[in-house]
């Protein structure tokens, strides 16, 4: 592929996530990745509410990441004088928030895998890999909490292939696992890092102790038969049994990790510091750069025809819209990733999805705990609008004029539980309206509902915590006081008979179907007690626990 000048800025943008389930340490992770990108000079843990990701007040108090921001950092490959910008865009942890998975896999180019290495692979690591799977995501995997007792880099390397069924390349060992965990090798150059600080900023670099040598040599040597399975050039020196320099290598493995053919794996200690900075390197070194990734694709309006827009700031406009906020300080912030073409504040650009033009206000890109007013934003950069009224998450933005195109949009699932939501007073009952107006505008898989007799508001959600997190969010932000029902399951497909009150036969379906009211028999869910539901989809009003779990 040729580059042109104007696309040169592009071989140093990285777009990457970290993906992890809850608890292995993204949050951690990433906050030590501003810290030590220079944009975040307060290091300070999760839990005492410092994390710079997690700004949102209860996010901190739950320990989750909700929020799909993007975050503009810049690291120097350590070694060289090579300036990169990694936007980092935050992935959510929780299986709750699976249009937050969704929409932020379809706006990064990789992905840092972050594993707990006392817990090796966990059913919901492998749910979050699936996802990236899914999307075609070239990963690295991250051995985190590499001090903490049980800690163990070889389960997660052999649960990675095992369970898994991926191809690991360890590209790095640890010295000392557990409390005894300190410093990493870099089985590619061979060399010993040990931190010498908390902070972990001090790193010294040696010649890999004797008594890990025999490992190292023989990983070093199943790396590279790794990596010549995936580069012919290597292959052709393997076979000649000629040894690549440590440049071949990581050229070699590049390549393999963007073909998402192989994934190389890493280890260290967010927490203690240890290792961030060689992750980093990492994500230089083996994660594509916006030039690297296929080019996102459109259809054009009225036809089948579709077309591609390559990342080159000089193409014509192409971005997605993937996460509207309110902001308290200018109002709605879009959050866009533009593929194509650049982006000019004050001009007008096109919104194939509600067929609307619209004008661009101001443009933001956001650092850990700044904000940058910028005049554009290119092609391969991710930043927020202030001024779109109507983009919504997972809108097409074309230039004004251009052929009517529409990216891929983004899958908006159906919600599956609601609960009545009731306000307490008069005066909570309008800013009910509001508040609930403008968080299902920010989240597409939030919906309210209305019953016309009744006047009972229901709202639905992708899960309880979901909605406990909105309904909270409704007494903070727009100091609504409100009585919550108990929660609903709303749709469910694994429900194939339901029995009323007095053991009636309800209904039967194969397909989907709505319930309505249908009172259910308050019996304990055991197996082979015929309780009610197996294998049908049931809406509305059928309270959770009476629903048996799908087998
Ligand atoms: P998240 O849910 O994936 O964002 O995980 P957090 O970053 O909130 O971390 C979950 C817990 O693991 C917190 O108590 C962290 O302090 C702890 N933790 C994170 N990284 C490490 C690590 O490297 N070592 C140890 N021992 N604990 C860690």
């Amino acid at each position: 592929m040729t580059i042109t000048k104007a696309q040169q800025y592009l071989t140093n943008f990285r777009n990457i996530g970290i993906a992890a389930h809850i608890d292995a340490g993204k949050t951690t992770t990433t906050e030590r990745i501003l810290f030590f990108t220079g944009r975040n000079r307060n290091i300070g843990e999760v839990h005492d509410g410092a994390a710079t990701m997690d700004w949102m007040e209860q996010e901190r108090e739950r320990g989750i990441t909700i929020t799909a921001a993007a975050t503009t950092a810049n690291w120097t490959r350590s070694g060289t004088n090579e300036e990169y910008v990694v936007n980092i865009i935050d992935t959510p942890g929780h299986v709750d928030f699976t249009i937050e998975v969704e929409r932020s896999m379809r706006v990064l180019d990789g992905a840092v895998a972050v594993f707990d290495s006392s817990q090796g692979v966990e059913p919901q690591s492998e749910t979050v890999w699936r996802q990236a799977d899914r999307y075609g995501v070239p990963r690295i995997a991250f051995s985190n909490k590499m001090d903490k007792t049980g800690a163990s880099f070889d389960l997660v390397v052999n649960d990675i292939r095992e369970r898994l069924g991926a191809i690991p390349a360890p590209v790095q060992y640890p010295m000392g696992q557990e409390n005894e965990f300190k410093g990493i090798i870099d089985i590619i150059r061979m060399q010993a890092h040990t931190f010498t600080n908390d902070l972990g900023t001090e790193i010294t670099v040696s010649d890999v102790p004797e008594q890990y040598m025999d490992k190292v040599r023989e990983m070093r040597a199943a790396l590279i038969e790794a990596a010549a399975e995936v580069d012919e050039d290597l292959m052709m020196m393997y076979l000649e049994g000629e040894e690549p320099t440590a440049e071949q290598l990581v050229a070699a493995i590049r390549k393999g990790t963007i073909e998402k053919k192989i994934f190389p794996v890493l280890c260290g200690s967010s927490l203690k510091n240890k290792g961030v900075q060689l992750l980093l390197d990492a994500v230089i070194d083996y994660l594509p750069s916006p030039l690297e990734v296929p080019a996102i694709k459109g259809t054009l309006e009225d036809s089948e025809e579709t077309r591609e827009f390559p990342a080159d700031p000089e193409g014509k406009l192409a971005a997605l819209a993937f996460k509207i906020m309110a902001d308290p300080y200018v109002g709605r912030l879009t959050f866009v990733r533009i593929y194509s073409g650049t982006l000019t504040s004050g001009s007008y650009v096109y919104n194939a999805s509600k067929e609307k033009r619209e004008r661009v206000g101001r443009l933001l890109k956001m650092h850990a705990n700044s904000r940058e007013e910028v005049t554009e934003l290119r092609a391969g950069e991710l930043g927020a609008v202030i001024g779109l009224k109507d983009a919504g998450t997972g809108n097409t933005l074309i230039g004004d004029g251009d052929d009517r195109v529409l990216l891929e949009s983004i899958d908006i699932p159906e919600p599956v539980i609601k609960l009545a939501i009731e306000p307490k007073t008069k005066a909570d009952q309008e800013k009910m309206g509001i508040g609930l107006q403008k968080l299902a505008e920010e989240d597409p898989t939030f919906k309210v509902e209305t019953d016309q007799e009744s006047g009972q508001t229901t709202i639905a959600g992708m899960g309880e915590l979901h909605l406990e997190i909105l309904v909270d969010r409704l007494k903070r932000e727009y100091k609504v006081e409100a009585n919550v029902g108990a929660p609903q399951v709303a749709y469910r497909e694994t429900i194939t008979r339901a029995v009323d009150v007095e053991g009636k036969f309800v209904r039967q379906s194969g397909g989907r179907g709505q319930f309505g009211h249908v009172k259910i028999k308050a019996e304990p869910l055991e197996a082979g007690t015929g309780f009610v539901f197996e294998n049908a989809v049931v809406g509305g009003t059928v309270p959770r626990e009476y629903i048996a779990p799908a087998q």
